[in-house]
Formats: structure tokens, sequence, C-alpha cells
């Protein structure tokens, strides 16, 4: 089973880029980020409060979650949009910190690949918990301002500072919580995408894919 682990914070160029690399070695490509997503949207959907631990365990082990290249579809619906809304990303650190949560996405993502005899995973925990041996392991970073103008480029609706405090909330949140905080796995590459191009650093992934192989 071949496995590609692409790690590291928001705006990193972490999806375009896992898209991308899997496209290129034939892999299917799966968004873990959007898993933790779609927990907050089922949780809030429902009227409950993410803080709630109980509540936000029980609906990440009961919900129908489907996450595909195209669409997100939780419980039958369709909530590629909503996933990506202001409402969850606000609240979607504090439902990745929950351990039951994080314990349930872990187990699916396995099987999702298992499944599928390997893939490439974007993330925050793939090369340090989800696949400790993976195949190959990039932690993939930028500056903080690159980022967040990225960022605000994607959403058109919010502004820099905005997108920039948002950020920088979710970095610290997402690297100092207890359970499987964001963290650069010790055999992780690491890869400065600051000033570079998509297609360039896809094709130094694919060097250190060949250099491997
Ligand atoms: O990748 P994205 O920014 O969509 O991820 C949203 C949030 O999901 C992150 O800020 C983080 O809190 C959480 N996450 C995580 N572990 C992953 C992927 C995402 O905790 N493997």
């Amino acid at each position: 089973m071949r496995v590609i682990a692409i790690d590291g914070p928001a705006g990193s160029g972490k999806s375009t880029v896992a898209k991308a690399v899997a496209e290129r070695v034939e892999l299917p490509y799966l968004d873990t980020g959007a898993m933790y997503r779609a927990v907050a949207y089922a949780v809030l959907r429902a009227g409950g409060d993410p803080a709630d631990e109980e509540f936000t365990a029980n609906t990440a082990r009961s919900m129908e979650l489907d996450v595909g290249l195209e669409r997100v579809m939780v419980n039958g619906s369709d909530a590629t949009v909503e996933i990506r809304g202001p409402e969850v990303t606000r609240s979607v650190s504090l439902v990745a910190a929950n351990p039951a949560v994080r314990v349930e996405l872990v187990s699916r993502q396995r099987e999702w690949t298992e499944r599928r005899g390997g893939g490439v995973l974007e993330g925050r925990d793939i090369g340090t918990v989800v696949f400790p041996n993976a195949d190959l392991k990039v932690y993939l970073t930028a500056d903080p301002e690159e980022r967040a103008r990225r960022r605000a480029k994607e959403v058109a609706d919010l502004d820099y500072e905005t997108v920039a405090a948002d950020l920088a909330r979710r970095d610290t949140f997402d690297s100092t919580r207890a359970a499987d905080p964001l963290a650069e796995a010790a055999d992780a590459v690491l890869v400065d995408t600051t000033g570079l191009s998509i297609p360039e650093v896809v094709t130094r992934i694919a060097q250190l894919l060949e250099e491997r192989s």
C-alpha cells in the first residue's frame, strides 16, 4: 500500500498540491480537513454546541460521511459549500481538538485508504498519527503573510485582515491542543512554498518520490 502524507498549516498550499500530486502518481486523494469540517457542520446543523464534547463525539460516530474529490456529503445532503463557510471555520478547530472525534475520524481515514490500496492524504497529523509509516511525508509551510494572502484570494467575501486573524488563531489552536497537534514528523521533508508556484512544489515532491522508489 502506497501512502503519501501531506501536512501543514492552513494556506500552505496543501490542498492544491496534494490534489496535483495524487493525479500525477495516480493515487486517490483525501482531504481530511473536510472531514473535521463536516463534523462541525453536522453539529451546528443539529442545533448542537461544538463545545459539548459528548454531543460532538456522538455526532462524529453516527454520521454518514462521504468526502469525494468534487463533493462532500453529510447524512445524505450536499455540504460542499457550507463546510467552507465562516460558521464552520470558526468552530472546526474546537471540534478537531476533541479526542473522541479524532479517534473516529482517524479510523475512518485508515479504512478509506486501506480499501483503496493507498492514497495521498492531506491534513495536520497524517505523518505523525494516521500513517506514521507513510512512504513519503511532506510538511508544507509558507510565511504567515503569504498564507493569508492566498486564503484571502480564495474567499472573496472576507478581507485580508479577517483571514489573517483567523489563520493565526487556528494555527495556535491546532498546534497547542493536547490531542494529535499540528506538528512536523521527524522524518518529514520540509518544503517552504513561499514564492514557489504550485507546479514547482509538485515537481519537487515528484522528485522526492522518485528518489525513494
Ligand atoms: O485543512 P483545513 O483548513 O480545511 O482544516 C480545518 C481544520 O480541521 C484545521 O484547522 C484543524 O483544526 C482540523 N484538522 C485536523 N487534523 C487534520 C485535518 C484538519 O485537526 N488531519
